[in-house]
């Protein structure tokens, strides 16, 4: 079996930054990745705040960074990793499907997947008419109305994506908006944008058909009921990190403790982007932590050979 140099867990802009700086560093690099590169940002519609790049596409910036981890010869594989046996020298990836990789050294770059409110109602319409995914899902509600839920960055963006397709769009938040004032400027002037600030969802409603949401002011108690075609939920993110609690490296929170050089307690094992335990969860932050992660690997290598 192929020992990699390193392998990185996650092809989002943390894993592949990382396979970036590893291979230039000439590292045998695998990046790993349970679903198709990109992480995240594949399901992003304009990203506006990646230095250099004006506005972009997610999918679009998603592929420019895959181009590059493939122009230096970076090994993509999938899998899904459920373990990691640490031993002082290798690291053996354990993966779902079946497969195993051995690697050096490792970085983990998981990231985090969509938080859910945890209401009644909401499984049943969960992945039907209850998304996670504006660009996805959202091509179905032209002309349609739907609901948003949240108040941040990622809720004030993409009720403005979805405000170019749909005839209304309905925030429901259960604070103020606290995304970027420049978003929620631009959201507040959309003609066709409404928008309940310190609402509490209380119930998605529907028997067999999806058809709107009850919610609560958090102010006055008043109940009021918004009828709807869909609903988007952007209230927070989990991070993705169960398959490493084992190695003891994973805080309260369910995210990665790593130092300022990204690396974990365990030797040859470091972590980078969103899983990371840090203050700002962005493209930009998750691509540092990438380089970084890669250079501290490749020193720890260079001292094991
Ligand atoms: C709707 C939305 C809009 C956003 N807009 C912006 C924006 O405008 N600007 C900005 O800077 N940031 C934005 N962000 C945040 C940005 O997307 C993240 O900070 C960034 O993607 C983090 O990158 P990452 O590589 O750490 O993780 P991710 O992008 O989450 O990638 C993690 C990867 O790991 C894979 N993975 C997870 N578990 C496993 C496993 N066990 N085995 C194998 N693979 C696994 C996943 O499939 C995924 O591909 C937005 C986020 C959302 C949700």
């Amino acid at each position: 079996m192929t020992v990699y140099d390193v392998a990185i867990i996650g092809s989002g802009p943390a894993g592949m930054t990382a396979a970036i700086y590893a291979a230039r560093a000439n590292l045998n690099v695998l990046l790993l990745d349970k679903l198709a590169p990109g992480g995240q940002i594949v399901n992003t519609f304009e990203i506006q705040n990646y230095t250099g790049m004006g506005t972009v596409n997610g999918a679009e910036l998603a592929i420019k960074m895959f181009e590059h981890t493939q122009e230096l010869g970076v090994n993509f594989d999938y899998g899904t990793v459920t373990a990691i046996q640490s031993e002082e020298s290798v690291k053996k990836l354990i993966c779902e499907e079946g497969h195993t990789f051995e690697a050096k050294a490792v970085i983990i770059a998981t990231g985090t997947k969509p938080r859910m409110l945890g209401v009644a109602g909401e499984l049943n319409f969960a992945g039907s008419s209850i998304s996670w995914c504006a660009i996805c899902d959202g091509p179905h509600y032209r002309n349609k109305k739907v609901i948003v839920i949240g108040g941040g960055n990622s809720a004030v963006e993409e009720a403005i994506y979805l405000a170019s397709l749909a005839h209304e769009v309905i925030v429901v938040t259960l604070f103020d908006l606290t995304a970027d004032p420049l978003a929620c400027n631009k959201l507040r002037a959309l003609p066709n944008v409404k928008i309940y600030e310190y609402h509490d969802i209380l119930e998605f409603l529907g028997t067999d058909k999806f058809v709107g949401i009850k919610a609560k002011s958090t102010k006055t108690g008043e109940e009021i009921i918004v009828n709807a075609d869909g609903a988007f939920e952007y209230i927070g993110l989990k991070p993705t990190a169960d398959a490493f609690k084992e190695l003891g490296i994973v805080n309260d929170y369910g995210y990665i403790e790593t130092d300022a050089f990204m690396a974990t307690k365990v030797p040859g094992i470091y972590g980078a982007g969103d899983i990371i335990s840090k203050h700002l969860r962005q493209i930009v932050t998750a691509c540092s932590d990438g380089a970084i992660a890669a250079q501290s690997a490749a020193k720890y290598i260079e001292k094991l050979n």
